[in-house]
């Protein structure tokens, strides 16, 4: 069950709120940088590997990108501990998605 403070279940939030304070937020958001390059650079190494029509580098870089994805996750989870915007951020996602569905169906009208 996801609280409304939390982008995960409760108990990992606690999990993550030990994190920060074992090793404090500037190195909570220095991670969280560094987690979000990495998923950059395993997006890039999927969209080579399909240039090259490598299979098994295509494969690889889909596991990096799903371990990737779980890192960001995590880390965009303590910056939400951290700047303590969650609120903030389900406005801004509410905003957003609702644009896109009516950005979406001007395009499906005019069609
Ligand atoms: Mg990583």
């Amino acid at each position: 069950m996801l609280e409304k403070n939390n982008f995960l279940p409760v108990a990992e939030g606690e999990i993550l709120q030990k994190c920060i304070d074992a090793y404090g937020k500037e190195a909570q958001i220095d991670i969280a940088i560094e987690e979000m390059s990495e998923l950059i650079k395993a997006l890039i190494k999927e969209r080579r590997a399909i240039r090259r029509n490598d299979q098994d580098a295509r494969y690889k870089a889909t596991m990096n990108i799903a371990e990737e994805m779980s890192d960001v996750i995590i880390m965009i989870t303590q910056l939400g501990l951290i700047f303590k915007n969650h609120e903030k951020v389900q406005d801004f996602i509410k905003f957003k998605l609702k644009r896109e569905e009516d950005r979406i169906k001007e395009i499906e009208v005019s069609k």
